[in-house]
């Protein structure tokens, strides 16, 4: 016992030598179920049971689904041992070419597949994979490695304290009938949002900030645009106005002041073109995906997904492989850990602005 942990070795076999049995495991289990229930286990994490002896996994399995049916015990089993070549491309292709990858470069994908998969060899598989997917390919930009700005001190000191504005295209216009995007940035946390728009006079664009942004994350302190017409307006004044916004045109002179919000965009334009080719009038509908890759990527200037500095937690790509039995997620403990997330980086976030 370590803490409030414990760790349990499982007998299942009479000697050293000889196989485990079905029978064997299953007294084992019963002895264990029994053993959690009196020291109020909730939660095991466990190795694969009977693989060494050539066991049958599946039955392993429906023999703990079984046994720990009436309980509230939750089981994860561990899988970090072989996979197959063809569950190594699923995952490759899950994190690499699934609209939730993003076909995002070799390093970036083998830190979100590391999150949750671990194989021998796996940089290189990434490098192969990578190396022949035919959108990369097609879709090469020749300076990868594009100089990044210096980064500006950022001043804030809370998430959605200031935010970068400003408009994207004009674009092909969709289905819908969007042209432009109106790109948000926090200071901060550079977490990001875009919305699709029709047309980028004053008014939809006003109206695409309250209903977007401000409604849903609040009323940002300060709001930096660049000097496009749309947010020299009147209209756009006004709101500011009315929710007591402090808004300020960052000058052409020093267009490093916007630098994340363009880095931003150079990833999100890369992003959408590997899908925009296929369906140009359908770029709004990927706009979501875009931003959640970008969100939960870490960003360069802080190493943090932009999500995990707002919500407290890592965002991953939901991905079921091998995962019996299903993890059941109790409602109480999530809200304790969502408590215990928010309240920590709070705290933190507070004494890093007294300092
Ligand atoms: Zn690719």
């Amino acid at each position: 016992k370590t803490d409030d942990r414990y760790i349990i070795f499982l007998i299942t076999k009479n000697k050293k030598r000889q196989l485990s049995t079905y029978e064997n495991i299953y007294i084992s289990l019963i002895n264990l179920k029994q053993f959690c229930e009196e020291n109020k286990i909730d939660k095991l994490i466990m190795n694969k049971l009977g693989q060494s002896d050539n066991l049958d996994g599946d039955k392993i399995r429906s023999m703990l689904r079984y046994i720990f049916k009436n309980t509230n015990i939750e089981i994860l089993i561990c899988t970090n041992d072989e996979y197959t070549e063809e569950e190594k491309q699923t995952i490759l292709q899950q994190y690499h070419d699934s609209k939730l990858g993003g076909h995002l470069g070799i390093n970036k994908t083998i830190k979100k597949i590391k999150k949750q998969f671990k194989w021998v060899g796996m940089k290189e598989d990434v490098k192969n994979y990578i190396k022949n997917c035919a959108s990369c390919q097609k879709n090469k930009v020749t300076n990868r490695k594009v100089k990044q700005p210096m980064a500006i001190t950022s001043t804030s000191s809370k998430p959605f304290e200031k935010i970068f504005l400003d408009i994207v295209g004009p674009l092909t216009t969709t289905l819908s009938g969007n042209n432009y995007i109106l790109t948000m940035q926090d200071d901060l946390t550079k977490y990001s949002l875009g919305i699709p728009i029709p047309d980028h006079q004053a008014n939809t664009v006003a109206e695409a900030f309250v209903v977007h942004f401000v409604c849903i994350h609040g009323i940002p302190e300060t709001i930096l645009t660049d000097q496009g017409t749309e947010f020299l307006s009147n209209t756009f004044k006004e709101v500011c106005k009315l929710l007591k916004i402090n808004k300020i045109n960052t000058s052409p002179f020093h267009p490093q002041s916007n630098g994340s919000l363009e880095r931003s965009h150079r990833t999100l334009a890369e992003y959408l073109r590997h899908y925009v080719d296929k369906n140009r009038a359908n770029w709004d509908h990927l706009l979501p995906y875009a931003f959640f890759v970008y969100n939960s990527t870490e960003h360069t200037s802080h190493n943090f997904q932009p999500y995990e500095l707002v919500y407290g937690r890592q965002l991953e790509i939901p991905i079921k492989l091998k995962s019996e039995p299903e993890p059941r997620y109790n409602y109480d403990n999530y809200m304790y850990d969502l408590k215990q997330n928010l309240q920590e980086s709070h705290k933190s976030a507070s004494e890093e602005s007294l300092v």
